[in-house]
């Protein structure tokens, strides 16, 4: 591990004057909330910074459902928004989600800001002992695509990066309009949780559109979703502490047997959380027939690619669309 100076700064202005500081000065800096995944990185030699400016302290850890939707402080943990009275009530994709994501001990120290923001699982990305990793390594190539790419995407992926997603909050957040709330040395600006995300395309190692300093200070979901038939199904390798092979969160607004409206992102199959638009138009009006969720489930292949061991998915994200919806529309 490459050594840093923490600084603890006592507000969120001296966090970001800290982080501008060290970004003028030419040496990197970087934030630090739970430091669940930061501090894995830290320690692989992944992450380098002069400078690591701890957020702990400086933001809400607030959750609050009301008229408005659903307010997530960013500083709120995992374990706390998954056991939310209001949440469980009106947004149980999202507790499902995150009851499906890693461990009570990580789910007790990761926040929401930080979870958002967690970076890929791609075993090239976390190990520097491979040279061809175009995101860790802009230019030096990609080991994944013609490498062990189970866990790699086959949607949104570029010949310079094939790297999942690996959030599963953030799969849930997308398929219900999620916005952050985002501060900056400029001033601040709310951006949808959609279009944070960047496609990889040429420039693999910038994932957001965050500037520079940037930090996350809530998460909003609208209300309009709040009560719908909502479910979280996450595919993985082993029952719990695994990533998503295959998830997709489903929300729908049920007329009788018929499915209203839905809404449905996947996860473990992205470059980023992927709303799978085409799905949810021939959901619409549909019954829950199962001859007609698979023909609707089937549009969510267009531009799919796979790259050799994760073919399987294209076929897998479809049941596992299939089998959501099922369970969301089965609820009362
Ligand atoms: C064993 C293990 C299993 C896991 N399994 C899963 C799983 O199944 N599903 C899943 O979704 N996740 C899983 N995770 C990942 C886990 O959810 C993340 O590590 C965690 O949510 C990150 O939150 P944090 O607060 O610890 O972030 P940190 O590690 O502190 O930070 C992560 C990144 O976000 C940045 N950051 C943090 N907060 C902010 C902010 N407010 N504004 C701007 N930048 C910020 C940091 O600079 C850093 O780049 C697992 C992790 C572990 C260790
Ligand atoms: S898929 Fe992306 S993160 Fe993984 S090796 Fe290729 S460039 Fe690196």
């Amino acid at each position: 591990m490459q050594p840093f100076v923490l600084e603890r700064p006592s507000d969120l202005a001296a966090a970001l004057a800290l982080h501008a500081q060290a970004g003028r000065n030419d040496a990197p800096a970087e934030y630090i909330a739970g430091g669940t995944d930061m501090v894995q990185l830290l320690q692989e030699n992944v992450r380098r910074p002069v400078r690591l400016v701890s957020l702990g302290g400086l933001l809400d850890r607030g959750v609050d459902v009301g008229p408005d939707g659903l307010r997530l402080g960013a500083a709120a943990t995992m374990a706390e928004v998954a056991a939310h009275p209001g949440v469980l009530r009106q947004f149980p994709g999202i507790a499902e989600a995150l009851l499906a994501s890693a461990s009570p001990q990580v789910r007790n120290q990761a926040t929401m800001g930080g979870n958002v923001l967690q970076r890929t699982r791609c075993p090239y990305f976390r190990d520097v002992g491979y040279a061809a990793c175009n995101k860790r390594e802009p230019g030096s190539g990609c080991a994944a695509t013609s490498g062990e790419n189970r866990w790699h995407a086959v949607l949104g992926t570029s010949d310079q990066c094939i790297a999942a997603q690996a959030s599963d909050l953030a799969v849930a957040l997308v398929a219900l309009d999620a916005v952050v709330e985002v501060r900056g040395p400029r001033g601040q600006r709310a951006v949808p949780l959609e279009a944070l995300y960047r496609l990889p395309a040429d420039t693999p190692h910038i994932e957001t559109v965050l500037e520079p300093g940037e930090v996350i200070t809530a998460i909003t979901v609208p209300p309009a979703t709040a009560g719908w038939r909502a479910h979280y199904l996450k595919v993985r390798g082993r029952a719990s502490f695994e990533f998503a092979l295959v998830a997709a969160a489903v929300a729908l607004e049920m007329d009788g047997a018929r499915i209203r409206e839905a809404r449905v992102a996947l996860g473990g199959v992205g470059t980023k959380p992927w709303r799978v638009r085409q799905v949810e138009s021939a959901l619409a009006g549909a019954s829950l027939e199962p001859a007609v969720l698979e023909r609707a489930a089937a549009l969510a292949a267009q531009g799919a690619r796979g790259y050799g061991r994760n073919d399987f998915k294209i076929e897998l994200m479809q049941r596992v669309i299939v089998r959501a919806v099922e369970t969301a529309g089965a609820r009362a």
